[in-house]
């Protein structure tokens, strides 16, 4: 758990209970003037071309890259996830850089429409500045998706990271700020009052990530300015698996996307959907596959599953547990008490909707299995959640097609997880968000569209 004192914000590495260091806490009243610095940089950064700013942000990948290594270390001391997976999430946005900061730049080139007597051009034009409240669960990934197209499309951008993960936000910060003009990127750190305050500050876009709750006070803070947002919120992401599909792939996705990063993951499998007919054989891989994810710290070799963020996140993980068990539900796999904030991959049968489990986001290893007659059982209660980020459907690929596009979810997954073709934007329905980023529509997200027409020469 981080603890302020007056001037830092203290790192604890959740696995150990070790301090991993402190920043200085952003005092509340110096965020206007931050914001102020940040408009002031964004008139010099915002006449360069988007290919110019991509340019300028382009080494910047490498320098990631290269310090993959010693970056993932920090990532999974801070956070805890296995230390493959730190470096691999330093190492990914490293190495994808190149690629995404030329996306973002062709994104945002102006169009021209051919009307029979007029020309129109459509300018994507910068709002002017940017801010990035980002949550822990993926401490650099996170930060990334929403400052590239921020900076690529000319805005600046301060960032406000999570008050659990500072240090590597600090220094993503510190390896982008090597190739950036002054003022272009900024961050500050503190807990909700730093993030209220940035919301409430002379800012023109809000792109968050993080929490429905905090979405929500976000939103209503936003609509005296009328301010742009993005909202990437929670979610409660179903699997369905019906008869006809390959049991053994269906049960590697639920596994791995129940209990990766420890199931805290905004597209985790929150909820298993099994028809009756395959439920038994299907049960029986699940628990097979769970048993090799071993608990650990992340920095041992061997761990595929490191602890939670801290013994809150625990807490509140074991309550639905305790909760659905104390209405009928029955633990056939893990279940065994775990010292500090580490928590066993659960299996748990017989789960129903009046289980706060499979209504309330989890963000936990559990996955929770429910039978089911037939696919319109499953598409009924797979959407009966106000929550539609992303979900997944396994089955013969023209049922699981049809099923798919039944469901209330932003991304489905078909026979596969929901990771869509490059240029696939990241959208969430219902109260999983608003807005959206990544590919080109998302890109644009970052932009105030202008259209300038003129008549055709004769
Ligand atoms: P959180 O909402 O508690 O905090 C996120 C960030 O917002 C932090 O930096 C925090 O300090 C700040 N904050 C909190 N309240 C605020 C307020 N009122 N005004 C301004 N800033 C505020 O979320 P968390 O616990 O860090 O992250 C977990 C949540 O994030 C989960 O619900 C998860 O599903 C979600 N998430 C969503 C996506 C997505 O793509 N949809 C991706 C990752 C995580």
């Amino acid at each position: 758990m981080p603890t302020t004192t007056t001037a830092q914000l203290e790192s604890f590495n959740p696995a150990t209970g070790e301090r991993v260091g402190s920043v200085p806490v952003t005092p509340v009243d110096e965020i206007p003037a931050i914001v102020a610095r940040a408009r002031e940089a964004q008139k010099a950064w915002g006449a360069k071309t988007a290919q110019e700013r991509a340019d300028i942000i382009r080494p910047a990948g490498q320098a990631l890259a290269d310090r993959a290594d010693e970056l993932g270390e920090l990532l999974t001391r801070e956070m805890g996830k296995p230390l493959a997976e730190g470096v691999g999430e330093c190492r990914g946005c490293g190495e994808g850089l190149g690629d995404e900061v030329n996306e973002i730049a062709k994104a945002v080139t102006p169009e021209t429409l051919d009307g029979e007597s007029v020309q129109t051009t459509l300018y994507h034009d910068p709002l002017g500045v940017c801010a990035a409240i980002t949550p822990w669960n993926f401490p650099i990934a996170m930060p990334h998706w929403s400052v590239l197209p921020a900076l690529v499309t000319g805005n600046t951008c301060v960032l406000k990271p999570s008050e659990q993960t500072p240090l590597i936000a600090q220094a993503y910060v510190d390896v982008l700020n090597e190739v950036l003009p002054e003022g272009v990127l900024q961050i500050i750190h503190g807990e909700d009052d730093q993030g209220k305050a940035l919301v409430a500050a002379d800012i023109d876009l809000i792109s968050f990530t993080g929490s429905k709750t905090a979405g929500q006070h976000i939103m209503r803070s936003a609509a005296g300015g009328l301010k742009r947002l993005i909202l990437e919120l929670g979610s409660k992401d179903p699997l369905i698996v019906l008869e006809g599909a390959d049991l053994d792939a269906a049960a590697t996705f639920a596994a791995r996307n129940t209990f990766r990063n420890c199931g805290q993951v905004c597209v985790s499998t929150e909820r298993i959907y099994v028809q009756d007919s395959v439920k038994d054989v299907f049960m029986d891989k699940l628990i097979e596959q769970s048993k090799t994810y071993s608990v650990g710290d992340g920095m041992s070799e061997g761990t595929v599953v490191g602890p939670m963020i801290d013994e809150n996140q625990k807490r509140h993980v074991l309550d639905q547990v305790q909760d659905a068990m104390s209405k009928g539900a029955k633990v056939v796999f893990g279940g065994e008490a775990r010292d500090g904030a580490f928590i066993s991959p659960t299996v748990l049968d017989g789960v129903t909707h009046e289980m706060d489990i499979m209504r309330t986001e989890t963000f936990g290893p559990i996955a929770c299995v429910a039978g089911v007659k037939d696919a319109a059982e499953a598409i009924e209660l797979a959407n009966d959640t106000e929550y539609g980020l992303g979900g997944a459907v396994f089955g013969t690929d023209e049922q699981a097609r049809s099923v798919a596009r039944q469901l209330t979810a932003g991304m489905v997954g078909v026979n596969r997880g929901l990771g869509g073709a490059p240029g696939s934007p990241w959208v969430g329905a219902k109260q999983s968000g608003y807005s959206y980023h990544s590919g080109p529509m998302g890109h644009r997200q970052f932009c105030q569209v202008r259209v300038v027409s003129e008549a055709k020469a004769e």
